[in-house]
């Protein structure tokens, strides 16, 4: 029995959770009824990214019923991101599938995931169809974000694809091997590339408790999106800079021949008030565009850790 057992392949399950009490054993409970009658070893990761609420107290009640279950603790907030690569990091199995734990990521689709995986699919995500239920400005702006990526980054950024997502080892391993530490999960997934299917869902609603994302977080997402993978702010800067000094010679010329053929007259003051207040706003603006990307850098040599791991608990080494 156990020689069949080792035999099967592992399948890890990351579920990034903060202040998710009120999920963390539905979602367990769902997740059984699809995948008891598959035949392969399952491993639960649950990172709980700093909850103040009972996320952890609920994670070690499970792991008690089921020693497949581990609880990654983070020492605070870290965001989903750093959630996902420590489970990604934490991971042993063949496949690792990333599920968010408000059941907005329907249990029922793994069995084809895994179909796709065992036909030679290594990266296999999933999309929304609609954003029913989500509040228009978001959807106006989300679609706006992904409009934008797409246009000025070379990877594609599929609008509405979740984090929910099914990704053999090599996958992983590569996804690991990126050490970048400002990650935007959504352009590194498909960055690493490899061969992909897209499986398509209707909108769930969360079952139990709040969105973790306020529209400033999401706003600060979507710049983090944006810096990671293009650099056309920059360039924009450039042009912007380009056009402007260009006008300003027709207008130098313009006022030059203006002198000479009607003689000085005295010069508007508001005239000249709108261009320097236009000119400071561009330069402003660009000044804070370079000022992320610099924010960035800066962030990166600093070579911090993405999150830090207070406690790790597996049961199930404790029994060998
Ligand atoms: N999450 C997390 N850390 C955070 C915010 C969210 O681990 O700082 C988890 C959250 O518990 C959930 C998933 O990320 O499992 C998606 O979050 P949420 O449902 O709030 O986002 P939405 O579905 O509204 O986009
Ligand atoms: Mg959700």
């Amino acid at each position: 029995m156990d020689v069949k057992l080792n035999s099967r392949k592992l399948i890890s399950i990351v579920v990034p959770c903060y202040n998710e009490e009120e999920t963390v054993r539905l979602f367990y409970q769902e997740v059984q009824t699809v995948i008891q009658n598959l035949n392969y070893e399952f491993e639960y990761l649950y990172v709980n990214d700093g909850s103040i609420d009972c996320t952890e107290k609920k994670v070690r009640e499970l792991m008690l019923l089921d020693q497949r279950v581990k609880l990654i603790d983070f020492s605070r907030n870290f965001g989903k991101e750093a959630a996902m690569l420590a489970g990604l990091q934490y991971a042993k199995g063949d496949a690792v599938v990333i599920m968010d734990v408000d059941l907005q990521d329907p249990p029922s689709l793994l069995p084809k995931m895994i179909y796709y995986w065992e036909q030679g699919y290594d990266n296999i995500y999933t999309r929304r169809r609609n954003r029913e239920g989500e509040p228009l400005i978001r959807s106006f702006f989300a679609q706006k974000f992904y409009q934008i990526i797409n246009k000025i980054s070379d990877v594609e950024i599929i609008d509405g694809a979740r984090d929910y997502r099914l990704f053999s080892r090599p996958v992983v391993e590569h996804l690991l091997s990126l050490k970048e530490s400002n990650r935007f999960s959504k352009g590194l997934f498909s960055w690493v590339g490899f061969s992909g299917v897209c499986l398509e869902f209707d909108h769930v609603e969360r079952v139990a408790g709040t969105t973790k994302w306020s529209f400033l977080k999401l706003f600060n997402y979507a710049i983090e999106g944006i810096t990671s993978f293009s650099n056309s702010p920059l360039r924009l800067a450039t042009y912007t800079g380009l056009l402007i000094a260009f006008i300003s010679f027709l207008y130098l010329i313009y006022i030059v021949s203006k002198t000479l053929i009607f003689g000085n007259e005295v010069p508007g003051w508001s005239s000249i008030a709108c261009i320097i207040l236009f000119l400071g706003g561009i330069q402003l603006l660009f000044l804070g565009v370079i000022g992320e990307y610099v924010g960035r850098i800066y962030s990166e040599v600093k070579h911090r850790p993405n999150y830090i791991v207070r406690s790790c608990i597996d049961l199930s080494h404790e029994e060998e």
